[in-house]
């Protein structure tokens, strides 16, 4: 299994940015063993289709999609026409959209679904906020999260889905959480898993996401139980991001 850093451009790059993103980035030599993927506003996923051409990498993701695959859902985008788009991974449960959209776990879980029915593999986002940490409850936030969110995803000897476990405190605030941190809080989530899906859950990859930058990137991703990295602030520049992938290889 490739360890797989996902850039999350966030609201950021229309299509015209976007193209000159990914023209760029083709230009970056990328590591064999590791896989690169591209959450991109949906407006802009047909022009980094378009721009990709026959390059591999980076591989198509979206940031949200609805649970429903069609009908009166004014201003939804659904799993099956992510599909179309040739969309292989898509978000679900950003902090962003927890947070400032008011989007529940029980939302989480339809979509994560939905996506999982439609043949995308769901990116299913977990954190806890700075003050549960604070009280100690960073474990018990983060287990439920995930009980809730693969409620209705079926482990069916290929890897599901991804979870992503980003801290909400450290997502765009510099401060990443340690190394140490992320391995038991990859552990907790391990546990969860394989409580739901047995021996399927060692194919499932847990990455950690919030501040990840080309200093820190290799720490995390030789910690035990990290299998890769979604990346916000530092995907922005295509460069930096080239930067950032082969950084995260030994040499
Ligand atoms: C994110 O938005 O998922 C993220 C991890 O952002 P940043 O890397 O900027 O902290």
């Amino acid at each position: 299994m490739k360890n797989i850093i996902i850039a999350n451009w966030k609201m950021y790059y229309g299509p015209v940015k976007a193209g000159a993103w990914v023209r760029a980035f083709r230009r970056e030599r990328l590591p064999k063993d590791l896989e690169v993927a591209v959450a991109a506003p949906f407006i802009s996923l047909p022009a980094v289709r378009a721009t990709l051409g026959r390059a591999l990498a980076p591989v198509l993701a979206a940031q949200d999609a609805f649970w429903a695959n069609e009908g009166a859902y004014t201003g939804e985008v659904s799993p099956t026409m992510l599909l179309e788009l040739g969309v292989s991974y898509c978000l679900v449960g950003h902090s962003e959209r927890r947070h400032i959209m008011g989007e529940t776990d029980e939302m989480v879980a339809k979509k994560a679904r939905a996506l999982q029915l439609a043949g995308i593999s769901p990116v299913i986002c977990v954190g806890e906020t700075e003050v549960e940490r604070r009280r100690g409850n960073s474990k018990k936030v983060v287990r439920q999260q995930v009980q809730k969110a693969v409620e209705g995803i079926k482990g069916d000897g290929k890897a599901p889905a991804i979870i992503a476990y980003e801290p909400v405190w450290a997502i765009g605030s510099g401060k990443p959480c340690s190394a140490y941190d992320a391995r038991e809080m990859h552990e907790t989530i391990r546990t969860v898993l394989k409580k739901k899906f047995g021996s399927t859950a060692d194919a499932i990859r847990i990455i950690y996401g919030g501040s990840v930058d080309t200093r820190n990137i290799l720490e995390f991703l030789t910690t035990t139980d990290v299998d890769g990295a979604l990346v916000g602030g530092a995907s922005l520049d295509p460069r930096a991001f080239g930067l950032l992938c082969r950084a995260a290889v030994p040499s």
